[in-house]
């Protein structure tokens, strides 16, 4: 059998198909006419790159059709393409190089599946993490949940700092001077606080001294959470050597699930990664329970460990700035200050009822089920 790119929506599929084709003619498929075609079995070994993230689910376990649950993730084939050919394209291209004696069953795209990373007895690493964060609580010197692999998968997210790039730092409120003018605190009073000084925080024991800093002065301000008509100081900082850092703004390219075979490792490495930039960055109620800062604290510790500079983080409090918390304090120049009076708080809230991804699941399902029937 014989398909054609007009098949597929999928755009490395569409590509695939043309540059590997070596005849023209009518797409068996969706009836395309003066088409390049392509032999089905040279898509089975992508496809089965993909189809390793899924498994059958078990009689107990809310499975989806295996064909629903592509389209929705990936946009595999073309929506033009009448839904019982998707499966018979499906079907054909999986089955192309099915071998009776392998002991596995032929592909049934109608079958119940469900991706493996919500099986119930498959924790992923986002899973993983987050009963770390829990025990880490009452036992701060539980074991982070990494292993000795994972320092070259959180490199995907490795960024250069460049000596020389400006970052900005606040500190709350102002000095007077001799004639009780206010004057913006300057250089080390605004740089890292002294080891006595230095308190718990995100990514560092009491005691232990790093440097924050904010990508622009709106965040740094941002940062220090001030009221309406508070003064607040801002100093630049230069960065006096390139440093490496864990970047979790970092927006990474999108997966391509054909290539490559072990995609649903890769995809659990990206929600790891999106997961602690949004633990990282949660600001924290000012009512101190220290253990809340341990998960970051300990992550911050591993991340040292594995050589980096620092990690950058989203600001949670200026959307779309970042703040960089540097273990060597020493690593940027404090340069001029100044005062600034806060005039305008900004803030937006919404009703807390995010749907869970299991609803949104369920509700595309319900839907693709309803289009199906009309
Ligand atoms: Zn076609």
């Amino acid at each position: 059998m014989f398909c054609c790119s007009n098949c597929f929506a999928h755009s490395w599929l569409k590509m695939y198909v043309n540059e590997h084709s070596d005849s023209t003619g009518i797409c068996g498929f969706c009836g395309s006419e003066d088409v390049r075609l392509l032999s089905v079995n040279e898509l089975a070994g992508p496809f089965r790159n993909m189809l390793s993230m899924y498994v059958v689910a078990e009689a107990f376990e809310s499975g989806e059709p295996l064909l629903f649950l592509i389209q929705w993730r990936w946009d595999v084939f073309e929506d033009d393409l009448a839904e019982s050919q998707q499966e018979t394209l499906l079907e054909e291209i999986v089955n192309s190089d099915w071998d009776d004696d392998d002991g596995e069953d032929r592909l049934d795209a109608k079958e119940l599946y469900m991706p493996k990373a919500s099986q119930w007895f498959h924790n992923t690493h986002s899973d993983t993490w987050e009963q770390f964060c829990s025990d880490v609580r009452g036992d701060s010197e539980a074991t982070i949940p990494f292993d000795e692999f994972m320092a070259e998968e959180l490199a995907e997210s490795e960024e250069t700092l460049r000596a020389g790039m400006i970052f900005s730092r606040a500190r709350a409120g102002f000095t007077l001077d001799e004639n009780q003018e206010r004057f913006p605190w300057s250089g080390t009073e605004i740089g890292a606080p002294p080891v006595p000084k230095a308190r718990a925080a995100r990514a560092n024991a009491e005691g232990q001294v790093v440097l924050y800093v904010a990508d622009e002065e709106k965040t740094a301000v941002s940062e220090v959470r001030p009221a309406l008509g508070f003064y607040v100081s801002v100093a630049n900082l230069t960065l006096r050597r390139d440093c490496r850092v864990l970047d979790l703004t970092k927006v990474l390219p999108e997966l391509n699930p054909f290539e490559g075979e072990s995609i649903g490792w890769r995809i659990e490495i990206r929600d790891l990664l999106n997961r602690l930039g949004e633990e990282v960055s949660q600001p924290l109620e000012r009512a101190d329970d220290l253990t809340l800062y341990l998960p970051c604290q300990r992550l911050a510790e591993y991340i040292h460990q594995n050589h980096y500079d620092g990690i950058r983080y989203p600001s949670a409090l200026n959307p779309g700035g970042s703040s960089i918390v540097f273990f060597d304090p020493e690593v940027a120049e404090i340069g001029e200050s100044k005062l600034v009076k806060v005039t305008v708080v900004n803030f937006e809230y919404e009703v807390d009822d995010e749907p869970r991804f299991a609803d949104r699941l369920k509700a595309a399902s319900l839907e693709w089920n309803r289009n199906r029937t009309e």
